[in-house]
């Protein structure tokens, strides 16, 4: 099955942090591939900005080299990729000072067309870059601004910088990313839970027995040691990432599919989770490898902080206090260098009232699984009979629906982050966090942090390649589940 691509209007995008690493690997690749397949129009333009000293010429070769060993080039000609990189300028900007302003001004002066400011930089320069496109007349009431995670490191700063850019844009011209929520599968979660009456009318406390939601990761923290260091998996992965996951699941249908519709929704959710006890929160950091200590050494020689109590793994069982979930546990698991790399969220409902069958036919739960990554698709686990002769035994089948093989290798080629960049030419806030949605989010994760932090709490060693700290296994066990395992 062919994607349907449904052209948008013609643009300029701005990134901002257009020679940094996230810029050449996930967004210049991701604009070629929506170049590609005739989504971008032929007078849009793509213009990095960045301190280091490039022409426009320059920057094309950086754009080429990047898009090249990043995957966005699949079968598409040298001419193709010409004629995308003919479509991409380069401006030397310094987001503190005063260069490159008059340059960028005069690119983005008068051309009618939707102007959209990336800014893939740290987040310290987020408010500089807003002050300077209002001083430079860029702020206009059309203009669109993305900015990347992290979105502040607590309440307080998450407050100060959404004051900050609201001093310069309005709430509806902000696009706060979280690639997760570009995702296939996590729409396809949306789609599946209110586009069929089958899931619905079971989607609560009385039919659910408890939701897992687990993002594993087989990396360790790689070069990104210091600054992973001042963050940890809870501020990393769960503030954002596994609470978009969450919101996802457990909202209320929305009225309409609109952004304020669900993100309302969502925020509701977010308020009602009850505040996590300590003994519901486990972390851990990761031990060498055996064998391989040099090239895989443990958590706390990759971050070159012998004391460092920072998680590379958490994992926590929380409640939604409300009239659909109350008494139905979430448990939200991340980690690196954990045994697979997989994003899965597990719907595991209850058993039957009473079951007709002899005891040794045994007893099932529907499970439905909805994977992120790898493979993304959804799989709902039915129990069956044992097919043959000897009797009634049951069994569990899953009905598999994974995307690449239902719909297509196209299907497949869509990733996050040309998703969204597409949503925010489209004007289309829904797959975005609203800045009340990311303070109801660290209003909730501060007290849990700040819990650990007072009594001192240190993260226990788990063994690279596994699932994670055994304590964690034990917060299972000790309410009779068990986690799924994380399989490739
Ligand atoms: P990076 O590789 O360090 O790139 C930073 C970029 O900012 C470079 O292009 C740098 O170019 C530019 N820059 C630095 N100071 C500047 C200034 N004063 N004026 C103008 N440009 C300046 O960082 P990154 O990994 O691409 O990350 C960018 C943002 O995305 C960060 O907020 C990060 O947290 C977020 N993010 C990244 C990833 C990822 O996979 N990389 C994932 C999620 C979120 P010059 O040195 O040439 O100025």
């Amino acid at each position: 099955m062919v994607s349907r691509v449904i052209p948008v209007d013609p643009f300029d995008l701005v990134i901002f942090g257009g020679t940094g690493d996230l810029a050449r690997r996930k967004i210049l690749p991701g604009l070629f591939r929506r170049f590609v397949a005739g989504q971008m129009p032929a007078t849009a333009r793509i213009i990095g900005a960045a301190r280091t000293k490039l022409d426009s010429a320059g920057y094309r070769k950086m754009a080429a080299e990047a898009i090249e060993e990043f995957g966005g080039i699949g079968s598409a000609s040298a001419d193709t990729l010409k004629a995308f990189l003919d479509q991409v300028e380069y401006v030397a900007i310094d987001a503190k000072g005063k260069a490159g302003w008059a340059d960028l001004q005069k690119l983005m002066q008068g051309t009618g067309k939707v102007e959209a400011y990336y800014f893939s930089v740290a987040p310290s320069l987020f408010g500089d870059l807003a002050e300077r496109l209002q001083q430079w007349g860029m702020a206009d009431k059309d203009a669109r601004i993305v900015v990347e995670k992290p979105f502040g490191r607590d309440l307080v700063t998450a407050q100060a910088l959404n004051a900050t850019l609201a001093t310069y844009f309005d709430e509806k011209q902000i696009y706060r990313i979280d690639h997760y929520l570009g995702k296939e599968t996590v729409q396809n979660l949306m789609a599946v839970r209110f586009g069929n009456m089958l899931f619905e009318p079971l989607w609560n406390a009385q039919y659910v027995d408890h939701i897992q939601i687990t993002v594993a990761e087989t990396v360790g923290v790689g070069g990104r040691g210091e600054y992973y260091d001042r963050s940890g998996a809870m501020r990393d992965m769960v503030q954002n990432h596994l609470m978009q996951l969450l919101c996802l699941i457990a909202m209320e249908p929305p009225a309409r599919f609109d952004p304020d519709a669900v993100r309302d929704e969502k925020l509701k959710v977010i308020r009602a989770l009850d505040p996590v006890l300590p003994h519901h929160i486990n972390r851990g950091q990761y031990d060498a490898e055996p064998g391989n200590e040099e090239s895989h050494p443990n958590y706390r020689v990759a971050v070159g902080d012998p004391r460092s109590k920072t998680e590379s793994f958490i994992a926590l069982k929380t409640q939604i206090s409300n009239w659909r979930w109350s008494g139905t546990p979430f448990y939200l698991r991340t980690g690196k260098r954990m045994s697979a790399r997989s994003s899965e969220i597990t719907v595991v409902f209850k058993e039957t009232p009473h079951s007709i069958f002899a005891e040794d036919a045994g007893r099932h739960r529907n499970v439905l699984s909805i994977r992120l990554q790898p493979n993304e698709g959804i799989t709902l686990g039915v129990t069956i009979k044992e097919p043959g002769p000897g009797g009634m035994r049951l069994i569990d089948v899953p009905l598999d629906m994974t995307f690449a093989e239902a719909l297509g290798e196209d299907a497949e080629q869509v990733d996050a982050y040309e998703r969204l960049i597409m949503d925010v030419i489209r004007g289309n806030q829904t797959l975005f966090m609203r800045g009340d949605e990311v303070e109801a989010a660290w209003a909730w994760t501060d007290p849990i942090i700040q819990g650990w932090e007072t009594r001192g709490e240190v993260p226990k060693f788990y063994d690279s390649g596994t699932d994670g700290t055994t304590d964690s296994h034990e917060l299972m066990r000790r309410d009779g589940r068990e986690w799924r395992k994380v399989s490739p």
